[in-house]
This record gives C-alpha cells, sequence and structure tokens, in this order.
C-alpha cells in the first residue's frame, strides 16, 4: 500500500455559506467547486490548500451520517482524507492486517474518485478516508 499525500480534511458545518466566507474570503483559499454526493446524503464543498484541500460537509437529510455527527458533536473536524495510489490493494492489505473497516469495497466519492472509510475503532479515534483519484 502506498500513501501518496494528505488529500484533505473534511470538516462539518451546519452553516456553508458562513464556511465559505471565512475560507474563501478569509483565509483566501482558492475555491474548487460544490458536489452533492447522494449516497452519503452530503454536500461537499472544497478548498484548495497547498497540496492538499479542505473540505465542508453540510448533510443535505436529517438521516445523512454527517447530521448525526453534527447532533451529537456539533460543527469541526470530521476526517482525514489520505490518496493512495491503488485503493483496491490499500483495502485487501488492511483487511488482511484485522483492521476494522466502514467500507469493506470501495465506493464512489466526489470528482470521480473511489474511496473507503477506515473505523475509528482501530484508529485511535480518527475517522480515516481512504481515496484514490482517476488516473
Ligand atoms: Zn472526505
Amino acid at each position: 500500500m502506498k500513501i501518496k499525500r494528505i488529500a484533505h480534511l473534511g470538516i462539518a458545518v451546519k452553516d456553508v455559506d458562513a464556511a465559505k466566507k471565512l475560507y474563501g474570503e478569509g483565509l483566501k483559499l482558492a475555491f474548487q467547486g460544490d458536489e452533492v454526493v447522494a449516497t452519503q446524503k452530503v454536500q461537499v464543498s472544497f478548498f484548495k490548500a497547498g497540496e492538499s484541500s479542505l473540505e465542508l460537509l453540510l448533510p443535505t437529510a436529517a438521516d445523512s451520517p454527517v447530521a448525526k455527527f453534527l447532533e451529537t458533536r456539533g460543527e469541526g473536524f470530521h476526517h482525514m482524507a489520505l490518496e493512495v495510489e491503488n485503493i483496491d490493494e490499500a483495502v485487501a492489505s488492511l483487511k488482511a492486517a484485522g483492521v476494522r473497516l466502514i467500507d469493506e469495497t470501495p465506493r464512489e466519492g466526489a470528482h470521480g474518485t473511489r474511496v473507503a472509510f477506515i473505523h475509528p475503532k482501530s484508529t485511535f479515534g480518527l475517522l480515516l478516508e481512504l481515496v484514490e483519484y482517476p488516473h
């Protein structure tokens, strides 16, 4: 398994317009666009921060996993995404090592990516996303 970089940090927000204003106008990060990820019932908004990005997460439905997160934990840091070269290989390797995964098989993410989440119980409390970009 080869990790290439920290792809992005995900931040759960209730007021995406206020958050966009802060990161775009306040921190002057370049806005990379919005996308609704229907399977996760979430709208994601990306800002470029050097080699990595920030991903604002806004739930699009009351039963979205991000809505549940906001209810129990409030706004704030949600997950870290690591870019891997080959997500199928990464998932197989982690399974073989006995790591608990939320996604046993990679699924569709934003911007044509394939993603798989690792359970925080296996990562000392951090929700970790693996992401493979289209080649
Ligand atoms: Zn993410």
